[in-house]
């Protein structure tokens, strides 16, 4: 398996619930070696825009509230296989449904609400890194 790297963000839930260092202990702890993190706010467009592809969906608009009404921490990770595994690490998208061990499982309340991102394949997770991280992928520093 080649090595990958793959955006994550910890949603505003979690930075409120103050389990920013579990979840990123979580992914440490899972072989995954983080490269880059920091804490920002995101407009709304900028989380229009990450989830564009959602624009249609009826949950949109909770969605893009949801993820502005507070700071949330976006990180690199990269290691083996790096985007399944952490989408493995994260659990499904309804906590309800997410296995033991997983984040969601521990910190997810609800389908809208449910604790961390993470790129769905390698190509979405190099236009994800760019976002967050820009000059990240050519060398530079994360700005
Ligand atoms: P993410 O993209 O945040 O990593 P995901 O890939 O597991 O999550 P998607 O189908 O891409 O799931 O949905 C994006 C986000 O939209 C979900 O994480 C969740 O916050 C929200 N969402 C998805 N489905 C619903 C729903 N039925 N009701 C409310 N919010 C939803
Ligand atoms: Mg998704």
């Amino acid at each position: 398996m080649a090595k990958e790297r793959t955006l994550g963000i910890i949603k505003p839930d979690s930075v409120e619930q103050n389990h920013v260092g579990d979840i990123l202990g979580m992914v440490e702890r899972s072989g995954l070696e983080l490269q880059a993190v920091r804490m920002t706010r995101l407009s709304r467009p900028q989380a229009e825009g990450f989830y564009a592809v959602h624009s249609e969906r009826p949950f949109f608009g909770e969605l893009v509230d949801f993820m502005t009404r507070g700071p949330v921490v976006v990180f690199v990770a990269e290691g083996e296989g790096a985007v399944a595994a952490y989408r493995k690490l994260m659990g499904a998208t309804n906590p309800a449904e997410a296995d033991e061990g997983t984040i969601r499982k521990a910190f997810g309340g609800s389908i809208g609400e449910n604790a961390v991102h993470g790129s769905d394949s390698v190509e979405n997770a190099v236009k994800e890194v760019a976002y967050f991280f820009p000059g990240f992928e050519l060398g530079g520093t994360a700005s």
